[in-house]
């Protein structure tokens, strides 16, 4: 396999409902979109899901677009690779930057997989058919509009609730949702927004039997949280502290958690994303969490959600929920809280690639000298 050619796509879309977390707030996002060209013409997709801001994990659209054009395409150009482990040992001196990676390294297993003529989810060694969704609130501040939008997606098949929550909107925003739905798999989601000191605060949280608390502490925190596990019965998840395999396998020897999400970006691609469930497995369950992907990143997380240590209901759920167009075919939808691992080759989906260049808003070819 030897790429020749890689255009990168700004892609604007705006989401149907503005979302908002304790670290950021996002009305439309500028995901830059990946097209990885062969010299024997076959084509692969990518998708790097950054932020415009720097509020979840500190890269933003441009520093991603940077690093790309001048550090990670440049050294996979023209280059002979078989395997994904090749790949991304081109590009290994580069430190950090997981959405960048995640985006070409997306592309080469997409590509891979297209060449064999297999899924990228049975490279992977997935398992499973289908995936099950739960749904993802942003903080509501009305109360009553967060229950109706609850019920709604419940109605929809949604098989786990998740609400964001931060100093102020957290005990009483459970106790609300508990009051009207008191089975169902509910958990919360911090971003950070809490420090050692909310220990009596965030204990205030058992008795509602939440299965987790998504971050809680600090970003880059793994020791605190041990601490915090310690003192509180929630189920702590870690999100933003996991960025490798190592990190993992420390959260989960320091008893820092009983759960791990594992984004695809957050870790620098689907490679990283697979040793991390790996260590989990038999350990602690998983799930998997995205970042607003349109059709490309979405495919490569069902893709990899078919892992076997994917127990939970992660954040997957069908683009409708997001967009009002998705930028492959067929569009990737549930079915009463279920979605089907896609089942042709390469990500399984075909991207439109009308409608990418029609919502770019900047391009870029890079070609192999
Ligand atoms: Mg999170």
């Amino acid at each position: 396999m030897q790429i020749d050619r890689v255009d990168m796509f700004q892609v604007r879309k705006h989401l149907i409902n503005p979302f908002r977390a304790s670290s950021h707030a996002t009305q439309a996002l500028n995901h830059i979109v990946i097209r990885a060209e062969t010299k024997d013409g076959l084509v692969g997709w990518g998708e790097c899901s950054a932020l415009d801001d720097p509020y979840y994990m500190g890269e933003t659209v441009e520093t991603a677009w940077h690093i790309l054009k001048d550090f990670l395409v440049p050294p996979v150009l023209g280059r002979s690779w078989e395997s994904v482990e090749q790949f991304v040992a081109f590009y290994e001196p580069v430190k950090a930057n997981p959405f960048a990676k995640a985006g070409i390294e997306m592309a080469a297993w997409d590509l891979l997989a297209r060449s064999r003529g297999v899924t990228v989810a049975s490279l992977l060694g997935g398992t499973r058919d289908e995936i099950l969704s739960g749904v993802s609130l942003g903080i509501e501040r009305d109360g009553g509009r967060l229950i109706e939008l609850i019920t709604q997606y419940l109605e929809e098949g949604y098989r786990r609730v998740k609400v964001k929550i931060a100093p102020g909107h957290d005990v009483q925003v459970v106790e609300l949702v508990r009051k009207h739905f008191p089975d169902v798999p509910l958990m919360v989601d911090a971003n950070s927004a809490y420090t050692l000191e909310d220990i009596p605060h965030l204990r205030a949280l058992d008795p509602f039997k939440l299965m987790m608390i998504e971050q809680p502490l600090a970003w880059d925190d793994i020791v605190d949280h041990a601490r915090l596990q310690a003192a509180i019965e929630t189920p702590v998840c870690l999100d933003e502290s996991i960025r490798t395999a190592r990190d993992a396998r420390h959260a989960i020897d320091m008893k820092s958690c009983r759960v791990i999400n594992i984004k695809v970006a957050r870790v620098g691609g689907l490679l990283e994303a697979k040793r991390i469930h790996d260590v989990c497995l038999g350990k602690v369950p998983v799930w998997c969490g995205g970042m607003h992907d349109y059709g490309i990143g979405r495919a490569a997380n069902l893709a990899l959600a078919s892992l076997p240590g994917f127990s939970l209901p992660g954040d997957i759920s069908g683009f409708d929920k997001y967009f009002v167009e998705d930028v492959v075919e067929p569009p990737i939808l549930g079915q009463r809280g279920a979605i089907a691992v896609p089942q042709g080759p390469g990500l399984g989906h075909d991207v439109v690639e009308e409608r990418i260049r029609a919502q770019t808003v900047r391009a870029l070819e890079l070609r192999a000298k």
